[in-house]
């Protein structure tokens, strides 16, 4: 069986079965049969029922958005939102997907040459919990646009949610078989790559998770993309505006009770305003408001697991014991960590060198704006970057010097449906949303009259 636990309760709330193989094949089997009528449907019948899907969590996102809080401690208003971003990626889809994927003419020697945009089949993704929603969408609605179909092993923790992912396709109309998920645990994975009607896998998630996929995916010469979790930093130059970078580091660092990816993690601050800047940014975070996931002022809630909050803590402590100085929180009661704000952190700690995922961040400072380039490129991850300074011009000779998959200026790094998402390093490949995420799963097929 696998569970789900409420860890701001530590109850269990629900027990899945999981599927025997005979099962797995048998979903495998109708997503592939599935397949040959959906890649003929056109554009217009993908867009409608996407659209239908939209309307479906709008109407009813508070019942999505509940059980998203009693699986994952996530905040009921972060939940909600969640829900109606996941309606927009709806939406921009489907009404977007056919302009992105109509052939591309290129003028050769050929009477007539282009570039046709063709479905691959099924599709694998391997998803976590800290968006249980938003991680699965991003994926499904570019897939299914492009005419290919979704099979989903989602995070054992938030199996209730997965069901109710698929229960919004079912309800709006798609046919069986479009997108289904799999109750099962992530042992069963291999195979299921292996399979020779499953055409390509993306995951999100660990970098362990994501190199055991992308091996198998290797060895059977099949694509993947991997969105493997970042270290962000925040980087306030000497002439930012404080109030409103505080006001903004806050957000990137706390919301979701810190567990994203493109998260901002680590604090490098100049020297010149570091002290102005920690002591607001000090003060706001013990401002935010801890509680009850299903309390609507709640802000921080609990982590999703008690170990994630276990590992978290363990990050803060080792870097105590090297030298970094608790300015606010670093106390952990179950799931639950308070926030917590570590100052004199250093690139060897694991406040800086590891990701981070939950409610802490360090502080560390700069004199020289080509330091601060430095420490940015020292993370082994290359998800994003926010940076902040009043010079347009400064900030974009900076641009070029970040190795990162996204640089944000004056604004924390955040997903949106019509920009590319994706990192370099140790954060993955491939790119998710807008149109090069739809381009991922497709054959771009060579097209030449003569
Ligand atoms: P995992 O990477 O273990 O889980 C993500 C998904 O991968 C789940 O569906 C999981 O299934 C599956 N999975 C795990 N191991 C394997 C494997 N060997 N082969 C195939 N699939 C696998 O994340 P955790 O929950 O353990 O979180 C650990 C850390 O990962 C976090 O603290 C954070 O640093 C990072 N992370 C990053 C995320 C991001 O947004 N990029 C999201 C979540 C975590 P199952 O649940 O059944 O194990």
């Amino acid at each position: 069986m696998i569970e789900s636990r409420n860890p701001y309760t530590g109850e269990i709330i629900d027990k899945f079965k999981e599927l025997n193989k005979k099962e797995i094949d048998e979903k495998i089997a109708l997503a592939d049969s599935r397949f040959k009528s959906w890649r003929k449907t056109s554009f217009k019948e993908r867009s409608s029922l996407l659209l239908k899907a939209a309307q479906e969590l709008k109407d009813n996102k508070e019942e999505y958005a509940r059980d998203i809080s009693l699986e994952m401690g996530k905040p009921i208003t972060q939940a909600i939102a969640e829900i109606e971003k996941c309606a927009w990626v709806c939406e921009y889809y489907a009404e977007n997907a056919q302009n992105h994927l109509s052939d591309k003419s290129i003028k050769t020697d050929a009477v007539k040459s282009f570039v046709s945009y063709e479905p691959i089949g099924v599709v694998l993704a391997v998803m976590p919990w800290n968006y249980p929603f938003w991680q699965v969408f991003r994926f499904a609605a570019p897939a299914l646009m492009a005419g290919n179909i979704g099979v989903l092993k989602h995070a054992s923790n938030v199996m209730r949610s997965a069901n109710n992912i698929q229960k919004v396709f079912e309800r709006t109309g798609f046919p069986e078989g479009c997108f289904q998920n799999m109750v099962i645990g992530s042992s069963k994975i291999e195979n299921i790559i292996r399979d020779p009607r499953i055409k390509a896998v993306t995951l999100t998630g660990s970098k362990p998770a994501g190199a055991a996929v992308a091996s198998t995916a290797g060895e059977e010469i099949k694509k993947s993309v991997l969105e493997l979790g970042g270290s962000n930093a925040l980087v306030v130059f000497k002439d930012a505006n404080i109030s409103e970078s505080v006001k903004t580091c806050v957000q990137a660092r706390f919301q979701n009770t810190g567990q994203s990816c493109i998260a901002g993690k680590r604090l490098i601050l100049h020297e010149s305003i570091a002290d102005e800047f920690t002591e607001e940014f000090v003060r706001q975070v013990r401002e935010l408001k801890s509680g009850d996931p299903l309390d609507k002022d709640t802000f921080i809630g609990t982590l999703a697991r008690v170990d994630l909050a276990e590992d978290l803590e363990e990050q803060i402590n080792e870097s105590v014991k090297k030298g970094a100085k608790i300015l606010l929180g670093g106390k952990r009661d179950g799931a639950y960590l308070e926030p917590t704000v570590l100052d004199k952190v250093t690139p060897e700690m694991s406040m800086f060198n590891e990701e981070t995922f939950g409610p802490a961040i360090g502080i560390t400072t700069f004199k020289k704006d080509s330091e601060a380039v430095d420490l940015v490129n020292r993370s082994k991850f290359g998800l994003g970057v926010s940076i902040f300074t009043e010079d347009r011009e400064f900030a974009e000779s900076l641009v070029p010097q970040f190795e990162d998959g996204a640089v944000f200026v004056n604004e924390l790094v955040k997903s949106d449906p019509r920009l590319p998402f994706g990192g370099t390093k140790i954060s993955g490949y491939g790119r998710e949303l807008s149109e090069d995420g739809i381009n991922e799963f497709v054959n771009k097929k060579t097209v030449y009259f003569n």
